[in-house]
Formats: C-alpha cells, sequence, structure tokens
C-alpha cells in the first residue's frame, strides 16, 4: 500500500513519477515527494501509531516508500528529555532535548534519513549506494549499506576528525577523502552522479532521503503528547532537517494529528559557517556562499542546497537564527553535559549555544515551551574538548599517594 503519488516541483508544481529525479528540467526547482493526504488521514490515527513498534517507521505513510520498509528498523524513537537542571540553568519554565545523540546504529539523526533513503533505492534495484558526507552521514551509509548488503562509495572532505573517519572505514566501505572542502566534495560529488547510476542518497536520492528528517520532527510531537511545543532551536548544515521538522508540523496538522501549532523555528549555526543564519539576520532572499572555518565540521556546508528554504522556514514561523563562535560552541557541549548528561558533539554546542544566546536576547520567552535539537554524538568529535575539559589526577598505586591528592585537592 503506497500513499505516495510521486514527485512535483517546489517551485513551479509541475508533477514527476516516482524515480531517481532530484530537480524540476523546466525550472531546475528541487523535487519533493507527492502524498496522498486524504488517503493517509484515513489510516494514520494517533491509535494507530501508538500500537505500532518504536521505530521511525510509525509513520511510514508519510515515508515516501512503496513497500515495506528494509532498513532502519531499530532506528528512530529517540528519547525526548525534560530538560530540568538546563532549565535552571538557563532559567526558563520548559525545555526538552529531542536527544538523537544516541540514535541507532551510529549515533546520528543521519541515521534516519539514510533508513529512508536504502530502502528507496533497493526499491528502485540500485546495487551501489554513494553519498558526499561532512561525516555523520558517511557513517551512517556505510553502516546500514553493510547490513544490507550493498556497494558503496562515501566521499568526505580530507580533514574531517578521527571518530568520523574511524566510524566509516570500520563498516569497509570505498571511502573517498577528497583534498577539499564539503563544498568541493559535493561538487564533484554531482559529476559522478552523472556519470555513475549510483543511488547518490543526498543526489539523485534526495527528495525520498530528506523525507527521513520529517520522523525527528514527529517524534517531538508524539512525545510532547500529540501537541507541538512553541519554538525549536535547529542546527543547519544543507538546511534540510530545519525545514523538515516544519513539514512534520504541518502535516500531523493537517492529518488532524495535532492541533493548530504556533511553533516557531529557529535556525542554529557556527559563527565560522553561517549562510543560512546570516540570510536570516540580513532578512535577504538570497544565500551568499561562505568558505567554512569553524570545528563545527558536521554543519560546514558554506553552500547549503536548501538555505533559501531553510531561511524561509525560519522566517514566516516567526523564528530566527542566531549563530556561535567556537569557544561558545565547546562551553555548550559542556553545560549540556554537566547538567543533563548528554554528551553531544560539536553540532549539538552549535544548537544549544545558539539556544542560550536567544533566549538570553529575550528573542525566545523564558515562560514557553522549547525544544533544543541535539542530533550527534559528542565521542565523535572528542578533538573539539580534548583540552578544555579537566585532567585526571595521576597516582602511585597506593592509599598514600591518594591521601596525598585529597589533602591537597
Ligand atoms: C547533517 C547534520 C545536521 C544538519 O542537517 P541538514 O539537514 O543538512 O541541515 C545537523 N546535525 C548533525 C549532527 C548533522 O550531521
Ligand atoms: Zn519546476
Amino acid at each position: 500500500m503506497s500513499c505516495v503519488k510521486g514527485l512535483k516541483c517546489r517551485e513551479c508544481g509541475r508533477p514527476y513519477p516516482k524515480e531517481a529525479l532530484f530537480v524540476c528540467e523546466y525550472c531546475f526547482g528541487p523535487l519533493e515527494v507527492d502524498y496522498d493526504y486524504d488517503r493517509i488521514k484515513q489510516v494514520l490515527t494517533r491509535e494507530a501509531i501508538s500500537a505500532r513498534p518504536k521505530n521511525l517507521w510509525r509513520y511510514r505513510e508519510l515515508l515516501p516508500i512503496d513497500g515495506d520498509p528494509t532498513d532502519g528498523l531499530n532506528s528512530g524513537f529517540t528519547p525526548l528529555i525534560r530538560a530540568r537542571n538546563l532549565e535552571k540553568a538557563l532559567g526558563v519554565r520548559e525545555l526538552y532535548i529531542k536527544d538523537d545523540s544516541v540514535s541507532h546504529p551510529t549515533l546520528s539523526f543521519k541515521d534516519r534519513v539514510v533508513a529512508v533513503a536504502l530502502s528507496k533505492a533497493k526499491e528502485f534495484g540500485f546495487d551501489t549506494v554513494a553519498c558526499a558526507s561532512t561525516g555523520n552521514l558517511a557513517n551512517s551509509v556505510a553502516c546500514q549499506s553493510a547490513i544490507a548488503g550493498l556497494k558503496r562509495y562515501i566521499f568526505i572532505p580530507a580533514d574531517l576528525e578521527a571518530g568520523k573517519i574511524i566510524g566509516t572505514l570500520i563498516y569497509n566501505p570505498t571511502l573517498v577523502a577528497v583534498e577539499g572542502n564539503y563544498d568541493e566534495v559535493n561538487r564533484l560529488c554531482s559529476e559522478v552522479a552523472s556519470k555513475y547510476n549510483w543511488a547518490f542518497v543526498n543526489i539523485n536520492i534526495r527528495p525520498y532521503y530528506a523525507e527521513g528528517s520529517k520522523t525527528y520532527g514527529y517524534e517531538i510531537l508524539e512525545q510532547l503528547g500529540w501537541k507541538a511545543p512553541r519554538h525549536i532551536v535547529v542546527p543547519c548544515a544543507g538546511g534540510s532537517l530545519i525545514t523538515k521538522i516544519w513539514k512534520s508540523i504541518r502535516e500531523f496538522e493537517k492529518l488532524g494529528l495535532i492541533e493548530k501549532a504556533h511553533t516557531k523555528v529557529y535556525a542554529a549555526q557556527a559563527a565560522g559557517c553561517a549562510p543560512i543564519v546570516t540570510a536570516i539576520k540580513e532578512n535577504s532572499e538570497i544565500i551568499k556562499p561562505v568558505k567554512p572555518k569553524t570545528i563545527a565540521k558536521s554543519l560546514a556546508i558554506g553552500n547549503p542546497a536548501d538555505g533559501i528554504y531553510a531561511a524561509a522556514t525560519a522566517r514566516d514561523s516567526g523564528g530566527g537564527g542566531e549563530d556561535v563562535s567556537d569557544d561558545e560552541i565547546v562551553e555548550a557541549i559542556k553545560l549540556l553535559a554537566q547538567t543533563e548528561g548528554i554528551f553531544t558533539e560539536t553540532a549539538g554546542g552549535v544548537t544549544l549555544g545558539a539556544a542560550k544566546k536567544l533566549i538570553e536576547n529575550g528573542k525566545i520567552p523564558k515562560d514557553e515551551s522549547i525544544v533544543v535539537s541535539i542530533t550527534g554524538n559528542g565521542l565523535k568529535t572528542q578533538e573539539a574538548v580534548a583540552d578544555k575539559i579537566g585532567k585526571p589526577i595521576r597516582i602511585k598505586p597506593n592509599i598514600a599517594s591518594f591521601e596525598e591528592h585529597v589533602r591537597r585537592h
């Protein structure tokens, strides 16, 4: 049973068939999946969803596959945590962390998009998958394609963190480290994609792949008791996640799964790579590409594919955007660990750091519900904090040596 009608151009609305297409041949707009919402409304009730297994496929009618899902059957439904200690630290009344730092199997929200992309790639009959990645996507494609038994080519900027590289190589894909930044990797991959008949998850499969991000939003709404929060802060790289969280809210409204929502969404970026936040702050319709320079490598996309849509989403919702320095990123990583026990990667530092600033500036009121999107795990980006935390006390293996330290501290 499929609720997918086909693809549709986001700009001109022209319909396209369900194929591995991603760009409108008339206006070059991006293609999006088009669903039959009347049909979905008949089957997808709160009760139906609640009765299903706790993974991202519990919203399957809103995901772009035709048959049964084959990948990511243990992904999704990560914790939504009421962050009481962080509420005190920031002086706010109601704050939640949506915690994809513990996503199965590769500890970032990319497990969601890859689950959908691989299920779809198999439906299309591809035997090889590929991606251009800032790190987390590489981990998840390498891992999930190993499970699926697909051939894989993974392209990354050569200077990624060790955790991201090891966390990819362990699954034994062909890993291509390109001497350049992500935008150069991506440009190369577009050329490769046009020559080879592979499923590039974030190029020719992108319309399907990107839909996986909606499950992060659906889960927030379900876990809040079928309610939308007033504010959501979202990290932006290519700008897809923020638009899909927004779409998840609109879809749940349309299906009657939540009441009319008044949620404002905010884009979070590192100051060293903030093309989306800059466009939001300057109220500009265009994205000026930048050369990234930040420790938040997972977000270091200088020319974001969905940048204009991400900026428009933040603006139209009544939200906004904020950027943070590398020092503020590290401080926020430490704050989240020391209040809520969550060790997030640099992207999470960006998000919490931006949320903190938005609260301090009064852009987010202290007495309204706030969700902070934590999308990746700190064990993958240890070099960002290694010199900025304490050191162990080193002692001899005897009680006298221990007590000497106890006396001194
Ligand atoms: C990819 C990524 C993002 C941003 O995703 P986009 O949809 O490209 O904006 C956020 N957080 C982490 C940890 C990521 O890996
Ligand atoms: Zn078009």
